[in-house]
């Protein structure tokens, strides 16, 4: 897309620019009926550069868009990579409860008990 906008923008320059000098050289063809395909042409020549600029503007957008999408879409991933990796945790926590180890008795209990299964006392 941009490569075709460059193509088109300098051709039209290049040919506006040519046919310019041509017509300015040729005298013996100024009759109305050439000034009429002058303008035909130097009007074709000139769209083609506005053409190519819009393909060009149009390509920078759309890459552009292409970038925001693609930059949405890495965060989507990131937080649901997040969000796994927090539901291994959690798994990985209920599968095998952390121990803490009373310190009045020495008897092991559940990280989240408050009290001691064991002799009871406060953790
Ligand atoms: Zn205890």
């Amino acid at each position: 897309m941009l490569v075709l906008g460059i193509m088109l923008t300098f051709s039209g320059i290049v040919g506006f620019f040519m046919f310019s000098a041509m017509s300015d050289s040729n005298d013996v063809f100024a009759s109305s009926t050439f000034d009429a395909f002058d303008n035909v042409v130097r009007a074709m020549t000139i769209g083609m550069m506005v053409l190519g600029l819009v393909f060009i503007a149009l390509s920078f957008y759309v890459k552009k868009h292409d970038e925001a999408k693609l930059a949405q879409e890495r965060a989507a991933e990131e937080e649901l990579s997040k969000k796994l990796a927090q539901n291994i945790a959690s798994a990985a926590r209920a599968a095998a409860p952390v121990k803490v180890r009373c310190r009045y008795c020495g008897a092991l209990s559940d990280e989240n008990d408050e009290k001691c299964e064991s002799c009871g006392a406060t953790l």
